[in-house]
This record gives C-alpha cells, structure tokens and sequence, in this order.
C-alpha cells in the first residue's frame, strides 16, 4: 500500500486546501508529464533553487548533473530539498484584478535525496531520467563511456512526502462582478508542444530523423 499523500505537516496545503489532490497517481500524473523540476535547497546558508531535468521510476525520482554542480553536491550530503513541479494549463482572467488567476497542476516534494553511487544503479537512474527526457535515446544515442559515468552525479529522491495543488476551470469572481460589470473573464489555455525537429549541421542531409524523435513532433 503505497504511503498517502500530503503525509506531514509541512507537505499538507493550508491554504485553498480544496485544490489539494491527495491522490498518489496525481503525483504521478504531474512528473510523467512535465520535463523539469526545480530543486530547491540552502547553499551556504542562502537559498538556492534551480531547474534540473529528472525521471520516475515508481515512487522514486531521480536527477542528474556535473558532479562539478555546487548544487547537487549539496543535495548529496543528506540536506532537506524541496522538489517542485508546475504544469501551467491556462491564464484565467476575472472581471476583478484579485480574482485574475492561473490553471495549474502542481507537485512539491520535500525531503532527503541519496547520492547514487553504485554502477548499476546509476546507469539505471541515467536510463530513467533519459527515458523521461528523451524517450528512444537510450537505445539509440552511443552509449555513456566510463569517463561520463564518473563525471555525472546521479541523486534520488524517496516521493513519500509529497503535495499536489490543482486548480482548474472558470473564474472565480466575487457576486457584485457577476451580477454587474462589462470587463471580459474566462480562460486562455495554455499548451507547451513540440515543434519541427531541426537536424545538427553535421548531420549528413540524408540522415532520417529517427521515430522516436518524430513520435514527439506528430504523436
Ligand atoms: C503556476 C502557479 C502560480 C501561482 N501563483 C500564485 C500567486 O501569484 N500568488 C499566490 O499566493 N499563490 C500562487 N500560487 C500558489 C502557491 O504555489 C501557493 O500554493 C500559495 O501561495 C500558498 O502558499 P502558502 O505558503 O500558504 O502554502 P501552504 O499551503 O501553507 O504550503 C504548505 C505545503 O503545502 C504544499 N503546497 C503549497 N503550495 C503548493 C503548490 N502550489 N503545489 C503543490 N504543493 C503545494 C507544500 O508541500 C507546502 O510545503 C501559484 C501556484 C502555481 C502552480
């Protein structure tokens, strides 16, 4: 039985609790399909948050970087972080200012991440942040030689302390702006595509651009 959601104080929304999603697959739902995730933690006793690409493997997530990275060298020696997530899906506008918003899905992930260091493992959490990233490159990109595989940290993150917020639909304005008033309101959906893939320049001209790439373009 997986563990709930929102399972500790500082994982449980106290404001707009009713956008709250305390469904574990909503977790999922939002990190299967988005690509980035900010990493948030304290560096030298300041704050510091930065977008980093990751994959999921369950309820495990993994990320990924220089083992140069200040940040996730950080993130390696057991300090709190806090992983967030944000799908926006639209601009809502009100008829008031104060009632402008945003449609959104959001995940926020706090905890300790492990510094991967076993071989095996760390090829698989490369294999997984690739296949969440750029799905068919694994297979079909030359292989990661020893010498990347030292130079890249691999970290995971347990997704047991986790939050997902949801807010979705029309706007919300007050009664006197429903009842009166001539300012438009509604919702701009919002969607983030792929467009035409673009060959490297040295790329030989006949070279067909591999269906794993196309599959994103025309899914
Ligand atoms: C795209 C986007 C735009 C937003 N714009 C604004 C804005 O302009 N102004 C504003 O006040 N708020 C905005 N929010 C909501 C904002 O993220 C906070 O939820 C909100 O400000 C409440 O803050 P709080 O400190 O009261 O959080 P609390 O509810 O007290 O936070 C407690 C815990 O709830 C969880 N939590 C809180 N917020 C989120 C979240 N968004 N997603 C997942 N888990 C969460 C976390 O685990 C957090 O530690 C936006 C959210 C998104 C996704």
């Amino acid at each position: 039985m997986p563990a709930p959601l929102s399972s500790t104080t500082r994982s449980t929304l106290t404001r707009k609790k009713n956008r709250a999603a305390l469904d574990r697959a909503d977790l999922h739902g939002v990190l299967d399909e988005a690509l980035i995730c900010h990493v948030g933690l304290v560096l030298n006793g300041s704050p510091v948050v930065l977008p980093t690409g990751y994959g999921r493997d369950g309820d495990t997530l993994y990320f990924h970087g220089s083992t140069g990275s200040g940040n996730l060298r950080a993130a390696a020696a057991h300090v709190d972080v806090c992983v967030t997530v944000t799908i926006l899906d639209g601009i809502v506008y009100a008829r008031s200012l104060n009632n402008h918003s945003m449609n959104y899905r959001s995940a926020v992930v706090h905890g300790r991440a492990r510094a991967v260091t076993e071989a095996e493992e760390k090829l698989h959490g490369l294999r997984t942040i690739t296949d969440h990233l750029t799905p068919g490159s694994w297979e079909h990109a030359r292989e990661v030689n020893s010498k990347e595989l030292a130079a890249v940290a691999v970290l995971t993150l347990d997704l047991t302390e986790a939050s997902v917020k949801i807010r979705s639909g029309d706007p919300s304005d007050e009664p006197e702006d429903l009842a009166e008033g001539t300012a438009w309101a509604g919702v701009l959906p919002l969607r983030t595509s792929f467009g035409e893939p673009t060959p490297a320049p040295y790329v030989p001209g006949e070279t067909p651009i591999p269906d794993h790439v196309v599959a994103r373009t025309h899914p």
